[in-house]
């Protein structure tokens, strides 16, 4: 662990971080990714005395390398802090890496392989997994997630992934995104490894009436009769799980 001059230590508290990334909304205040790191901008590192959030920002690693070579000025990180482009165009995004033959998708203790259209939900899909358009490609997830008030947190297209401004807290770290409506409540932990597993390893989602709670090892669907079904240590293979209502 490394301190400056000041005795402060360079690992910023996660609570500081969880008040920069809803600042940031989530992802670069440059160019919107949502692969980040933390930068102290005003004042930098070496003359900060404490880890305020307001003088910190995120920033991919393309545009943090450019700040830190000095291609780019503090000072253009500054004029994006004050409109961070997340908050502007209202989600942060990424890519999902997919190559290979029929990525499978572990949706809490289902596992869905070699199916395009893995889930259907009245009679819509809300996965579906297409091959690559054209040779040398890769395959195409898609996708969304919504929280428990059914509004979209994630939604993804062609592998693009796009976290809604408007959660409370999303948090990329190592190859998963969390996201949480407030403290202490998660709602979807999505895990990829690439080349070929997209895994829901935490769900707690409303979606036309019906509930969708994922943790770990089972998936729970409830119904808006009040009837559950429980799926665990299931295995749907070349097939598609249709869920009506
Ligand atoms: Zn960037």
């Amino acid at each position: 662990m490394s301190y400056n001059a000041y005795g402060l230590s360079r690992v910023i508290p996660s609570d500081i971080k969880r008040v920069v990334r809803q600042k940031c909304g989530f992802g670069c205040v440059v160019c919107g990714l949502g692969i980040v790191q933390y930068e102290h901008v005003d004042p930098e590192f070496k003359d900060a005395r404490e880890h305020d959030p307001n003088a910190i920002a995120l920033l991919c690693p393309q545009c943090h390398a450019k700040v830190t070579t000095g291609m780019w000025s503090k000072a253009r990180v500054k004029l994006a802090m004050r409109s961070p482009k997340c908050l502007q165009q209202g989600y942060s995004r990424e890519f999902f890496d997919i190559v290979d033959d029929h990525p499978s998708l572990q949706f809490g203790g289902m596992l869905l392989r070699n199916c395009p259209t893995p889930i259907e939900v009245g009679g819509h899909p809300l996965f579906s997994i297409k091959p690559p358009e054209f040779e040398g490609e890769l395959f195409r997830f898609s996708g969304l997630f919504t929280d428990s008030d059914g509004h979209v947190t994630l939604s993804i297209e062609d592998n693009e992934w796009k976290a809604a401004k408007r959660s409370w807290d999303v948090e990329v770290k190592g190859n998963s995104i969390t996201i949480r409506e407030k403290a202490r409540k998660i709602h979807l932990i999505l895990k990829v490894n690439p080349p070929k597993e997209i895994i829901v390893d935490r769900l707690d989602m409303a979606l036309a009436g019906l509930r969708f709670e994922a943790n770990g090892d089972f998936l729970r669907v409830h119904f808006p009769d009040g009837g559950v079904s429980e799926f665990t240590s299931c295995i749907v293979d070349n097939c598609m799980v249709g869920i009506s209502f």
